[in-house]
């Protein structure tokens, strides 16, 4: 993955002169131990977690697992791959359902994250699972906002509903109110709601979120972070846990080459798991994360 890629090399250089050695000393995994610390700040990983990474790495190389191990320098290998999948989340989450349906799905983040593009993806892989979504326009703020998530509905082949009179032109939390209205009549069961965001944090913007959220009591809200934003990520993460306690976290623009580390410690920042991935602007771009995959791929 082209974000994670100057990661995966910095790390693949540590364990080879890792490998070289047969028993491990202090000072070796002292050494190694600080190369993944560098590797790791300057993919832009946050320095709490950064932190807490390598201390846990020390103490289980130091430890008897390695000590005893038939290949010592294979097994630190295991150790930074078993603390890569404990801080990005463990184990995989999957979307969670109603059990009276709809469920309903609420996007937030910032402007620019890939929140209509994501309604979009979300949606289609959702009809392909057999479900029958319904995507809801609440996203009032940005000007061709309802007209691009009528573009992607019309790709997935699922219906949009958007503000009209009646049904709260202008008031994007009474849209989302009687989208969800819509979708229990018409028997949808799911409904996925696209919400405004804006370039950065902002007061008016995560108010209007919020009241989205209690008019609609959703399921899930998915925090959409754009991988690319870098060191951002995890004050951004905050302030919308703050905000809009969301349950999940969409990871979006995978296929950047920016630094992506800051998005990675949003699972271990904010203790929500990440549920998809995104990695291209087509519909098709869309996966669900795998902790331990992801791990795997950066160190491949
Ligand atoms: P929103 O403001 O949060 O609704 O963001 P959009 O869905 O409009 O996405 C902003 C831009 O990012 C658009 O040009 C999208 O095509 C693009 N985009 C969204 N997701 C991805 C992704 O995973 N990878 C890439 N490369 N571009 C993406």
């Amino acid at each position: 993955m082209a974000t994670f890629g100057n990661l995966s090399d910095r790390l693949a250089e540590t364990f080879k002169n890792l490998r070289t050695k047969g028993k491990l000393s202090a000072a070796d995994v002292d050494g190694t131990v600080r190369e993944i610390r560098r590797a790791l700040l300057d993919a832009d990983v946050s320095l709490d977690v950064v932190k807490q990474f390598t201390s846990h790495v020390r103490e289980r190389a130091l430890g008897d697992e390695v000590n005893k191990a038939l290949n010592p320098a294979q097994q630190v290998v295991q150790i930074v791959n078993d603390e890569l999948v404990a801080i990005l989340g463990g184990q995989q989450r999957r979307l969670q359902f109603a059990k009276n349906p709809p469920t309903v799905i609420m996007l937030a983040g910032l402007q620019g994250a890939g929140k209509t593009t994501l309604a979009g993806k979300l949606a289609k892989h959702l009809v392909k699972e057999g479900h029958t979504p319904m995507l809801v326009a609440s996203d009032l703020q940005r000007p061709n906002a309802v007209n691009q998530l009528q573009v992607v509905g019309q790709q997935a082949g699922v219906p949009v509903f958007a503000p009209e009179p009646g049904n709260g032109v202008g008031d994007p939390v009474k849209v989302a109110k009687s989208g969800v209205e819509q979708a229990r009549r018409a028997q949808h069961d799911v409904v996925i709601i696209d919400t405004a965001g804006r370039l950065g944090v902002d007061a008016e913007m995560m108010k209007q979120a919020s009241n989205i959220r209690k008019a609609t009591n959703p399921d899930e809200v998915l925090f959409v972070i754009d991988a690319m934003i870098g060191q951002d990520a995890v004050t951004t993460a905050k302030a919308f846990q703050d905000g809009v306690d969301f349950t999940g976290v969409v990871l979006s623009k995978l296929d950047g080459d920016a630094r992506g580390g800051a998005a990675l410690s949003v699972a271990s920042v904010t203790g929500r798991p990440i549920i998809f991935a995104s990695t291209g602007e087509g519909l098709d771009d869309f996966e669900a994360f795998h902790p331990d995959r992801m791990a795997s791929r950066i160190l491949d």
